[in-house]
């Protein structure tokens, strides 16, 4: 892909060029085109990827096709909300090197700074302006600037900008705004709060992830099995018996559990070796290698197999533990589903580690899924389903009893109008 094929103009194009922008990066790939068609996008993006320019390029492109309505004096027309000053310093001087060529002021504002020369650059007129949100309402207030002529509106690292504590001035912001404009929201995560805003401020927006965890993860299946502590083992060595699992690679999270679990696998009567840091480095080579040959079918690892063991076809992955830090999670998954194979990835889960899991989800920026696994259901939960059985079962007799209650009485009423018939 070039810039040129994505629609951008040869002004924009010849600014690229000294910045050493030679091709596109996949943020700027997907959502260049849909903004120069007008359309909002709602994308996760860490910084780093390129996401300034993704959609800055396109809007500047954009504002410099309108003419400027008001000769006299430029009306704001694009508003880039950012968390910080030096995020919005960043951005301020790349729009400045994007927009080089063409007729177009920006200009950057931020607290902690004397507010006058800002002042007069706003007075003076600008077409884009770079704010964090509480310095951009003290201009307002001034009167140094006004919002209702904007048509475009970026949110740049939203999930930052709430984490500091700026909704209630956000959506001050938003009421100042037109309601026919083109929104941009760009986050590093999809919090409820970001997911909020981007309802109340974007409209049926493309919604792009790019490069995160979670992207990576999607491609495996994966499984989550809540168990006792104490069951798991007895659960792993079932797992992989009853369905012939032939090559199964154990994460645990340290190494005493690693030897517990390959000494406990050896004795049900699966070929297990352990691989982890204590290890001699013969013996750590001689694990992998006998695992990638198929000789033995369990391999039980501590984290430092998480990175590097690539085996092509490994079809079946078990964190035995969740791994103390959750991005570990990840690369554990990512050792199988390679080179575009199936894999499943399974993680027993004790209630000790619910915690880590939720960590786990925040960095997929999804939620998954638990299960049970018939046969090894967690204590608390069968006490639970024996207390609802009983008293579904108290329920049931309740109700029994008042039905018969109830058709006793109907029955003494019917006797006592037979009989006082049979009076008359
Ligand atoms: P950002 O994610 O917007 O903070 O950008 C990260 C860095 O990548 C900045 O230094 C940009 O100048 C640079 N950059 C953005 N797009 C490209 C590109 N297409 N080619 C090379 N560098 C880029």
């Amino acid at each position: 892909m070039t810039f040129e094929k994505l629609g951008l103009i040869p002004q924009i194009l010849s600014a690229l060029t000294p910045l050493g922008y030679t091709k596109p990066t996949p943020v700027q790939t997907k959502v260049i085109p849909f903004i120069l068609e007008g359309k909002d996008v709602m994308a996760t993006a860490q910084t780093g990827t390129g996401k300034t320019a993704a959609y800055a390029l396109p809007l500047l492109q954009l504002l410099s096709k309108k003419e400027h309505k008001e000769k006299s004096k430029r009306a704001l027309r694009c508003l880039i909300l950012t968390p910080t000053r030096e995020l919005a310093s960043q951005v301020g001087k790349s729009v400045e090197a994007y927009g080089a060529h063409l007729d177009l002021k920006s200009c950057t504002v931020y607290g902690g700074v004397k507010l006058t020369p800002q002042a007069k650059k706003l007075q003076n007129g600008v077409d884009v302006l770079v704010a964090t949100p509480g310095r951009l309402i003290e201009h307002i207030k001034q009167e140094n600037v006004t919002l209702s002529k904007v048509e475009m509106l970026v949110f740049d690292e939203a999930d930052r900008i709430l984490d500091m504590g700026f909704w209630d001035e956000v959506q001050g912001l938003l009421e100042l705004l037109p309601k026919k404009r083109q929104t941009l929201l760009f986050s590093v995560g999809l919090s409820k709060s970001v997911k909020r805003l981007g309802e109340i401020s974007l409209k049926k927006p493309l919604k792009v992830e790019i490069n995160n965890q979670g992207d990576l993860a999607r491609k495996v299946k994966q499984v989550i099995y809540v168990v006792d502590q104490d069951k798991k083992s007895a659960l792993l060595s079932y797992m992989i018996g009853s369905q012939n699992w032939h090559q199964v690679l154990v994460f645990t999270k340290t190494k005493q559990s690693a030897d517990e679990v390959g000494q406990f696998l050896h004795e049900s009567g699966l070929k297990t070796l352990v691989l982890h840091g204590d290890k001699a480095h013969s013996e750590r080579t001689k694990a992998l290698r006998h695992f990638k040959e198929g000789s033995i079918r369990v391999l039980v690892a501590t984290d430092i197999a998480s990175r590097g063991l690539d085996i092509e076809e490994l079809p079946h992955v078990i964190n035995y533990e969740l791994p103390g830090d959750a991005e570990d999670y990840v690369h554990r998954i990512g050792r199988t589903g390679r080179a575009g194979n199936e894999g499943v990835a399974i993680s027993l889960v004790c209630q000790e580690e619910k915690n880590v899991l939720k960590e786990i989800e925040k960095i997929l920026k999804y939620g998954l899924k638990v299960e049970f696994y018939k046969g090894f259901e967690p204590k608390i939960w069968l006490e639970k389903e024996a207390k609802k059985g009983t008293i579904r079962a108290k329920i049931d007799h309740e109700k029994a009893n008042k039905r018969s209650i109830g058709i006793k009485k109907k029955r003494e009423s019917i006797k006592e109008s037979k009989a006082k018939k049979g009076k008359k």
